[in-house]
């Protein structure tokens, strides 16, 4: 059967053949009240159209929001992971301050204290005895009256570089005081030993710094070798009484110190 339509309802209603109908009534109020349901039906309708439009709008904007403040986040993250790396370079260059003698840049003598520490142990555990040099510029009070103090500075530079060239690798040279360096030289025995200090000796002899042709280096040492059980601050002063000697004996030497 063909659907009813509002134009096939209107012309059975207007027909004049059934005007006597007693359903007539009945039909007319139901036709009314499905017009009344329609237009309800189609305004809330509308209504629901409308706030799907600001439940959308609303969330586009949250969606905004939430984008601003994931950008803002990032930017912060990416602050707090620069400040976090200059912190660590801080901290690294700080660590290596403390461990550094300013003028010449060598350890200093915390660092050749702690060095020295941890050589004991290893002497303890079995490995062999080590060897300490204290080496002291001769007349270095010389080279600053005659030359100046800041060509006495670039020359204790200097001389810092040249004992460095010498050494080997897992050798220690700090800067213990003024014009004096402390050498540790590990798992090395007197015999060895005198051979490096030779040869600190010959390169220090050697050096000549621009524009002063007449500046001439020398050094002393005193060579103390560990001796197990011993104080460690026992073999630096043997080290030091070495030095004195050979300071006594004419300088630019080597004195071995007595056990
Ligand atoms: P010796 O051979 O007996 O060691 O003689 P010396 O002149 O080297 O020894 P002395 O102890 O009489 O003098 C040390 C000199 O080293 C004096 C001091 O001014 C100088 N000196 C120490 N530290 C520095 C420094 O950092 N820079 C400069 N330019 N001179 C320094
Ligand atoms: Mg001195
Ligand atoms: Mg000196």
């Amino acid at each position: 059967m063909k659907p009813w339509t509002d134009a096939d309802l209107e012309r059975l209603l207007t027909n004049p053949e059934h005007q006597d109908n007693p359903l007539l009534p009945a039909l007319e109020w139901l036709q009314q009240r499905e017009q009344a349901q329609r237009k309800q039906l189609e305004k809330l309708l509308r209504i629901a159209d409308c706030s799907d439009g600001i439940a959308r709008s609303q969330t586009h904007e949250l969606l905004e929001q939430y984008d601003k403040q994931l950008r803002r986040l990032e930017k912060i993250t990416r602050i707090s992971d620069r400040y976090q790396h200059s912190l660590m370079e801080l901290n690294e260059q700080l660590k290596q301050a403390a461990q550094q003698d300013p003028l010449t840049k060598l350890a200093n003598r915390r660092l050749l204290m702690a060095r020295l520490g941890e050589e004991v142990e290893r002497c303890r555990r079995g490995a062999s005895p080590f060897t300490l040099v204290m080496l002291d510029a001769d007349h270095f009070k010389r080279i600053n009256d005659d030359f100046g103090h800041e060509m006495g500075d670039r020359a204790l530079c200097m001389m810092a570089e040249t004992i460095v060239q010498q050494l080997r690798g897992y050798d220690l040279c700090a800067r213990w005081g003024g014009e004096e360096f402390l050498l540790l030289l590990p798992q090395t025995e007197l015999e060895q030993a005198c051979h490096i200090v030779e040869r600190v000796m010959a390169a220090v002899r050697g050096v000549r710094l621009e524009k002063e042709e007449q500046l001439r280096l020398s050094i002393s040492a005193g060579l103390a070798m560990y001796q197990p059980d011993e104080n460690v601050d026992l073999t630096i002063n043997r080290a030091d009484a070495a030095l004195i000697q050979a300071k006594k004996n004419g300088r630019d030497q080597l004195q071995i110190a007595r056990t």
